[in-house]
């Protein structure tokens, strides 16, 4: 008997091993066994298939071990793997990379961490791995190959899984290093203790030590109050000192432990409804019952603030009494620490986390919770689609118009809407999509009832939609060659609106200090030397940046090319901003957000919990300040550089553009009365501004579709970008075009380009692209990919083109 199996990494198919005798009444799909790739890389496999075809054309080694005494991926997740491979044009061991945490991918060049909160303590292991651990506790961190050599056994694959299991070591994954827990200690009571009895009899003879009887009540005080006590706030709140402390955990009395601070703290399992809907609510609420009666998929367009959250709460209350399990995506899990926390008031402990920022521990936890069937609520980013439902009933994909949820590289390039609807339809679960601002393919589909349509189209409480007012910029006096930046008139709101005890939010799609900076006498931008683009001035760094890559440059006072000193700052982003604020209206307490200065794990919550209790007048931020977030007070909404979000050459900038700007308005005045936004533009005129200050969805649909039917776009197409990518410009241009004139002859009338983007060179990669419209026919589709595959393969034969990087991205965005 054979077995197919998949490995993590971007083979063309999945090959076959032999199943040895022994090992085959225990192997079952699904489990993941150790197999040789090559002459002496190892690897841990899935098995997909167990079968008795010998292959034809070479002898099969044999499987080295099983790993796993039951499956740890079960059907309908290969089933998931597959779909997803071919749909989106890769492999599906590069599905399986993405789909498994760490912890269960290993192969020979995996490297093992020990886990500190293990302890030194290894009476629990049998010898093997008795000599691993201590390796690891001395070395701190091992190279598969080296526990090979500790252990002179053939097979390490087994004994290095028991000790993951173990949770003596995990599996350091180089791209996610960069994430460091933040570990706090904790002050915990000995169990003996939760006795009263015991309790009482302990400080009735608790002797002579005042400040040591002291501290403990303060601690006795603390943790009835809060549930969990750290370190540093007992020390601070009781006056203690250290020795006290130690002296009672000398004692056996207090015990500290080392924890990671964002270790998910399961809340006791119950439900808690604590609220009504309203009229509409209620009304939306029936019709998507009664459409799913029917429909698979439904989306609900509820206008910002109407109130859809609490629709998804009443929904998942009832798939979690009918004991299905719920996963509530959402586009970046970062971003949304709020509804983690809106939702934990009402489903506490049903409730797991799950995303990159994790640490391995955690989400193999998840994992692990997930597949008993313990925990029965999952929000999640995009990776959550990959977890071991053991009875999915419900997906919510809430923001679905989101670009996060395409992920961009590497392979597999999915949407995990998409991928999410693919998911439901093998677990018979429902769907429901949200938005104030659907995707235009989505709103399509629901216009022509491929998907259930609900539409919530007034804000929960009465509350109106904010009041927008145009600033036409080009009537403003200014110097030439100057951009306003801030008007005097928003100038003027903000300063209202604070004085008001309102806040403000201020939205500049770009990040940074200056844009550009060019020479004022030989022309030149300051550029990236990888990149064909401008580099970006960080001004509290004195760094330039480039965005496309990350390197950074140290500024200089002369121009590359010339030497002259004369550079001048072009444009601006969110730091400049900040600054002017500051410089114009001093007294008000102004905070930025933006990939800047959120890129530690915390940092976003802590600025949206100190804007929440108005410790902060003005945000200014990016698309961050954008997304779904719900605040009280905020009075006005100013959109600095609108005409930026309109120029780009991309047939989905006029959607892009109304959304950004229709979310971000969506921030503002959510109690009471209504609040303003206010938008600067030169070109005041451009229809999707129209919409925007009519809050005009549907117009700004029903113009789009117009065009895209016209253009032949999506949805009335299914594109597949072609991206070509290589060192030299020659190359990539030459295989572009072989590429495109060989398929030509059947594609033409589909295909456009071959050309270079608007940002031609990326890394010091040169890039070409092709963009291939097609018609939604399942069949043409199919057939289009298998010939750009072959194509790609018979490129690649040829040697000048052997290294030409040829990247497909399917419904790219
Ligand atoms: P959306 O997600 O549609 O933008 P939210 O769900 O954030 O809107 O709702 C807007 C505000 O109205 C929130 O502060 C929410 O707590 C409140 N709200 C909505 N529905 C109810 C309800 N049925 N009962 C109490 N408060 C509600
Ligand atoms: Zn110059
Ligand atoms: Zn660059």
């Amino acid at each position: 008997m054979f077995a197919e199996v998949i490995i993590p990494l971007a083979l063309p198919k999945n090959y076959t091993w032999r199943i040895p005798e022994n090992m085959l009444s225990r192997l079952q799909t699904g489990c993941r066994v150790e197999v040789n790739l090559g002459k002496n890389k190892k690897y841990a496999g899935v098995v997909k298939r167990i079968h008795s075809e010998k292959p034809e054309f070479f002898e099969p080694k044999e499987i080295l071990s099983l790993l796993d005494p039951e499956p740890v991926i079960q059907n309908f997740q290969l089933e998931l793997w597959s779909w997803m491979a071919s749909y989106y044009m890769c492999t599906e061991g590069e599905v399986m990379a993405a789909a498994l945490p760490a912890h269960f991918k290993l192969s020979s060049e995996t490297i093992l961490i020990f886990n500190e909160e293990y302890g030194d303590d290894f009476s629990a292991l049998d010898n093997d791995e008795y000599l691993v651990a201590e390796a690891l506790l001395m070395k701190h961190e091992l190279k598969l190959t080296e526990v090979q050599q500790i252990l002179d056994v053939a097979h390490v694959y087994p004994i290095v899984n028991r000790l993951i299991l173990k949770k003596i070591c995990f599996v350091w994954e180089s791209l996610k290093q960069s994430f460091q827990p933040r570990k706090e200690s904790f002050v915990l009571l000995d169990p003996l203790y939760d006795n009263e009895e015991k309790l009482s009899e302990l400080l009735n003879n608790f002797g002579r030590a005042p400040k040591q009887m002291e501290l403990l009540l303060a601690y006795l005080h603390l943790i009835k109050q809060q549930g969990e006590v750290s370190k540093p706030e007992l020390l601070k709140k009781s006056g203690a000192s250290d020795a006290q402390l130690k002296g009672l955990s000398d004692k056996g009395i207090l015990k500290i432990e080392k924890r990671n601070v964002d270790r998910i703290i399961y809340g006791p399992k119950d439900i808690q409804i604590d609220f009504e809907l309203n009229t509409a609510q209620e009304a939306a609420l029936k019709s998507l019952d009664a459409l799913f009666l029917t429909k698979q998929v439904c989306l609900l367009h509820g206008i910002t603030s109407s109130g859809k959250t609490h629709i998804y709460i009443r929904l998942i209350e009832r798939y979690l009494r009918k004991g299905q399990q719920v996963l509530y995506m959402l586009p970046e899990i970062a971003l949304t620490s709020q509804i983690i926390r809106r939702l934990q008031k009402h489903f506490g402990g049903y409730i797991g986390i799950y995303h990159s920022k994790f640490s391995q521990n955690e989400r193999v936890e998840i994992w692990n919770k997930i597949k008993s069937g313990e925990l029965k609520i999952v929000l999640g980013a995009r990776s959550s689609l990959f977890l071991p439902y053991q009875d999915l009933g419900f997906i919510i994909c809430d923001e679905e118009h989101d670009t996060s949820y395409k992920q961009q590289d590497p392979a597999p390039r999915y949407n995990a809407r998409d991928a999410a609807i693919y998911l439901a339809s093998i677990t018979q679960s429902k769907v429901l999509l949200g938005s104030a601002t659907p995707a235009l393919e989505t709103y399509y589909n629901a216009k022509k009832e491929k998907y259930g349509l609900v539409e919530l189209l007034e804000r929960f409480g009465d509350v109106q939609l904010p009041n927008m007012e145009l600033i036409d910029t080009k009537k403003i006096f200014k110097k030439p060659g100057e951009k306003i930046m801030l008007s005097s008139l928003l100038l003027e709101s903000i300063h209202g609106a604070v004085a008001n005890k309102k806040q403000v939010i201020l939205f500049q799609n770009r990040r940074g200090y200056a844009p550009y900076q060019v020479c004022g006498m030989c022309g030149t931008v300051t550029g990236c030397r990888q990149c064909d683009v401008s580099l970006t001035f960080h001004k509290f760094s004195n760094k330039l940046v480039c965005h496309y890559c990350g390197t950074v440059y140290p500024t200089s006072a002369t121009c590359q090319a010339c030497g002259s000193d004369k550079l001048v700052q072009k444009n601006f982003g969110t730091e400049k901003i900040e600054e002017m604020l500051s410089e114009q209206l001093p007294d008000l307490r102004i905070s930025r957000m933006d990939y800047d200065t959120v890129k530690n794990k915390n940092a976003h919550d802590v600025l949206i919990q100190q804007f929440e209790q108005k410790k902060i007048d003005v945000l200014v931020g990016t698309q961050m300040v954008v997304k779904g977030l719900d605040f009280d007070h905020v009075g006005l909404v100013g959109i600095i550089d609108a005409d930026a979000l309109l120029h780009f050459a991309d047939f989905r900038v006029n959607e892009r553009a109304f959304q950004m700007m229709e979310q971000v308005s969506g921030r503002a005045g959510r109690r009471g009365e209504p609040g303003r936004v206010m938008i600067q533009a030169l070109n005041t005129l451009h229809p999707v501004l129209q919409h925007v200050v009519r809050h005009d969805y549907t117009g700004m649909f029903l113009e789009e579709i117009e065009k895209r039917k016209q253009f032949f776009y999506p949805p009335f197409s299914r594109i597949i970008q072609l991206q070509f990518r290589h060192r030299d410009r020659d190359v990539v241009t030459d295989g572009a075009n072989v590429f495109a004139r060989n398929l030509g002859a059947v594609y033409g009338k589909y295909m456009v380009g071959p050309a270079e983007p608007v940002i031609n060179r990326v890394r010091n990669m040169f890039l070409m692209e092709i963009l291939f419209k097609l018609p939604r026919d399942a069949m043409k589709i199919a057939t289009c990919k298998e010939d750009i595959l072959k194509q790609t393969a018979q490129l690649h034969a040829i040697p000048k083109f052997r290294r030409l990087v040829i990247v497909p991205d399917v419904d790219a965005l």
